[in-house]
């Protein structure tokens, strides 16, 4: 049977220097068509603002522009992806949901049904968020909650972040040297899901708070997720391709 897994990129993953990097979108089509040949893969990608910003250096504190950023970048973002994912003769389709389609029971349905008949295609859904409508995402929100919500209601058996860190440690590895990677985490305790505000870039709305809180949604409802780097894809590639966990943190109950 194959597996449904939704692999979530952060913006750090696919640029560079505020633009989209060519030598890291090779790398992650590379892994995505790896992994597409045994399951059904769902992305969900940030990316769309900094994009934007590429083109035209609108003031990002100010919502509208930040809304106007993502418009801009979003198509280019699509346009990226599929000129690499041409080269193993696959495409994309771009899905703009908000957080308000997983409380309808109608649109959840809509949604579902198209992806669902993207993949039996083997075409690859690249969802974001419509940041033109979810204004709260662009305040507090992040993608690490929407790709949460799309693998739970999508049925998905993973979610895979991955991040500019390359899993979970016990305290900030950028203000801790010695830190250290928790492998397994099966519960999270609110304390810890709470206190972190810090987030890795100028584009990162995340940090690894919204990481903990999309882990501890998908335990509460049976599911898991695995952090690992997105810079250097080998942690993910073994845990995914060979079942080998090497690197990154598993967050699930253990079997
Ligand atoms: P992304 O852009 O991939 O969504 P972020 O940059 O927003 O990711 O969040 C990851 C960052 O969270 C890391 O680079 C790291 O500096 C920070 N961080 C804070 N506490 C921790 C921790 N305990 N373990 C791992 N990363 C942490």
């Amino acid at each position: 049977m194959k597996k449904r897994i939704v692999v979530k990129v952060g913006t750090h993953v696919i640029t560079d220097g505020g633009k989209l990097c060519a030598e890291r979108f090779e790398k992650l089509i590379e892994f995505l068509s790896l992994v597409m040949e045994k399951n059904d893969v769902i992305l969900v990608s940030s990316g769309a603002v900094a994009t934007g910003f590429s083109k035209i250096k609108l003031d990002k504190k100010i919502l509208p522009n930040k809304q106007a950023l993502a418009a801009i970048g979003q198509p280019y973002l699509i346009q990226y992806y599929n000129e690499f994912l041409q080269k193993y003769g696959k495409f994309g389709a771009q899905i703009l949901l908000i957080s308000d389609d997983f409380d309808s029971r109608k649109r959840t349905k809509a949604a579902k049904d198209a992806i669902n008949t993207l993949l039996e295609n083997n075409i690859l859904p690249i969802i974001n968020e419509n940041d033109t409508t979810a204004i709260e995402e662009l305040v507090f929100g992040d993608n690490d909650q929407l790709s949460a919500h799309v693998t739970h209601f999508l049925d998905a058996d993973l979610l895979v972040i991955l991040s500019d860190i390359n899993g979970y440690y016990d305290s900030d590895p950028k203000e801790n040297k010695n830190a250290k990677l928790i492998l397994h985490v099966e519960k999270i305790d609110n304390d810890v899901m709470y206190q972190d505000v810090n987030t890795g870039s100028e584009f990162s709305t995340g940090g690894i708070a919204t990481k903990l809180k999309a882990a501890d949604f998908l335990l509460k409802n049976g599911r898991s997720m695995f952090l690992a780097s997105g810079f250097d894809l080998s942690d993910a590639k073994n845990f995914i391709l060979e079942g080998r966990h090497s690197g990154g943190t598993l967050f699930a109950l253990k079997s």
